[in-house]
């Protein structure tokens, strides 16, 4: 700006240049749209200033031009600022549950991976998968499955801890990641979360889910050995008859929660 100034005003080809100022500007501050505002407002100020300094102002198109340039720059870069923010969400949120997506899920469990290896804390962790779902869509239609899965997520997100990870792990099977759980914590959590679905009557459709829940511990434990496990109880607790809780422990067979 001073080198506006200083080289001859607002009729100075640098004018042309404060677009890019404005640019930086708005990527600094991109949560005020005011910030578009700021290079216009500098060039009409220069502008004025001239004016009432007595100089003339050789050529009114280049400030006219420089005006639009300074306003146009900053408008576009906040446009792809906020379209890159779009996709960033996009590629780590489910967008009809809101829940965690594939990617988002394989970044957390390197994370809590390497937590654990640091504080030797166990990792819970149960599969979930909303019973004779095709049946749902069958009888009344996609629109309302979405309806029950959106549902499913938001009382799963409402029964669990901020830090408890909620994903999607494709159609109708969730799993939640509970960080320092132990197979019989992460059951108690599954069957409370199931009694929850149990309750829920979404568009008149009765839901109910089957969870399969494991845990495991120490510094060299791989969480997709535990997602395995969760896995095989959530077999177990839907050849069983649906609607209940199962976990598995590497010693012993899947059995119930109770004990049974
Ligand atoms: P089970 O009790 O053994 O789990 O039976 P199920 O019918 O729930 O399981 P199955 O795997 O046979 O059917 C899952 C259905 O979920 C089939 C698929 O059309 C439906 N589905 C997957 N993703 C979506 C979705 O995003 N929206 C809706 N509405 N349906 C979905
Ligand atoms: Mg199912
Ligand atoms: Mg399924």
């Amino acid at each position: 700006v001073v080198d506006i100034a200083l080289m001859g005003g607002v009729d100075s080809p640098l004018l042309q240049m404060i677009g890019v100022l404005g640019v930086t500007i708005v990527f600094y501050f991109p949560d005020h749209w005011q910030s578009v505002a700021v290079t216009p407002l500098v060039v009409a100020g220069l502008t004025a200033l001239q004016i009432a300094v007595g100089t003339p102002i050789e050529d009114p198109l280049n400030v006219i031009v420089a005006l639009l340039v300074a306003l146009i720059l900053p408008v576009s870069s906040v446009a792809m600022v906020s379209i890159e923010i779009n996709n960033r969400l996009r590629s780590v949120i489910d967008p009809l549950t809101g829940c965690l997506n594939r990617n988002a899920f394989r970044d957390r469990i390197e994370v809590l991976e390497a937590q654990m290896a640091v504080t030797g804390e166990p990792i819970g962790v149960v599969i979930l998968d909303i019973d004779h779902f095709k049946r749902v869509n069958d009888q009344h239609g996609h629109a309302a499955g979405d309806a029950v899965l959106t549902e499913v997520a938001y009382q799963l997100r409402k029964a669990l801890r901020s830090y408890e990870t909620v994903c999607r792990l494709g159609g109708e099977e969730f799993v939640i990641l509970l960080p320092g759980a132990s197979a019989a914590v992460a059951a108690e959590i599954a069957e409370q979360v199931r009694l929850i679905i149990e309750g829920t009557v979404v568009e008149g459709i009765k839901v109910t889910i089957s969870c399969g829940a494991a845990s495991a511990g120490g510094d060299d434990v791989s969480i997709r050995s535990v997602l395995a496990d969760a896995d095989l109880a959530l077999y177990e607790a839907k050849a069983g008859g649906r609607n209940q809780t199962r976990i598995h422990t590497p010693d012993t067979e899947s059995r119930s929660p109770s004990g049974r």
